[in-house]
C-alpha cells in the first residue's frame, strides 16, 4: 500500500474513532511504529490530530479553539448539529455554525484551511467536508443560514433525503464554485 493511501485511511480512522494506537496502526497496516509515526507527522503538524501516550486523537478537544459558542462568521450562537470545525494552520481550530458559514470562511481563509470537520446529517458521526455530499435547496428549513448546505458522508443518503424533502446534491469542489457571501438576513 502506497504511504497516501495509509495515511487517507488513517484520517479516515481517527475521524470515526477519536484516538488511535500507534501500535494498533502499524498492526494493521502491517507496518513498523517508525513508518506509522511518519505519517501521521503531517498531520500532527497541521493541528489535525494531537499527540498523545501512544497514539494520536482527533484535535477537536484542542486547547486553541476559539469561542466555541460562537460562529465565527455570524456570531450565532452554536448549539446544534449543524456546527462545523475549521482545522486551520498553526494549531487554530475555528467553530461555525453550519456549512454555509464554514464556505464563506473558507473562502477567506483560502490555503490557511487544512480541513473543515462537520457531522453527517443522518448518522452526526464527524466527516471531513471535502469528502462529503450537501444537499442544496431543500424544503426543510433547519433555521441556520440560507443557501442551506447539509453533509452527509455517502452518496446514496443524500439522494434519499433529496427524494423525501427534495433539493440537489453537490459536492465540495462543486459548492466551492459558489462565490459564497453574508447572506442578507441570514443569522
Ligand atoms: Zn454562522
Ligand atoms: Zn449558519
Amino acid at each position: 500500500m502506497l504511504a497516501r493511501e495509509r495515511q487517507k485511511q488513517i484520517k479516515e480512522l481517527v475521524l470515526s474513532r477519536k484516538t488511535l494506537k500507534i501500535s494498533e496502526l502499524s498492526k494493521k497496516f502491517k507496518v513498523s511504529d517508525m513508518t506509522i509515526h511518519r505519517d501521521i507527522k503531517a498531520m500532527v503538524e497541521s493541528g489535525f490530530v494531537v499527540k498523545t501516550f501512544g497514539g494520536i486523537s482527533l484535535a477537536n478537544q484542542a486547547t486553541n479553539v476559539s469561542n466555541r459558542n460562537e460562529c465565527v462568521v455570524c456570531y450565532k450562537s452554536i448549539n446544534f448539529r449543524l456546527s462545523c470545525r475549521l482545522i486551520l494552520t498553526e494549531n487554530r481550530v475555528e467553530t461555525t455554525c453550519c456549512m454555509h458559514c464554514s464556505f464563506i470562511r473558507n473562502q477567506m481563509l483560502d490555503h490557511e484551511v487544512l480541513e473543515i470537520l462537520c457531522d453527517d446529517f443522518f448518522t452526526s458521526t464527524t466527516i471531513s467536508a471535502r469528502n462529503a455530499y450537501f444537499v442544496m435547496d431543500t424544503t426543510l428549513d433547519l433555521g441556520c443560514c440560507q443557501p442551506q448546505l447539509l453533509p452527509f458522508n455517502q452518496k446514496e443518503h443524500a439522494k434519499r433525503f433529496v427524494r423525501g424533502f427534495g433539493g440537489t446534491v453537490v459536492t465540495f469542489s462543486e459548492v466551492m464554485e459558489i462565490h459564497w457571501e453574508k447572506s442578507k438576513g441570514c443569522c
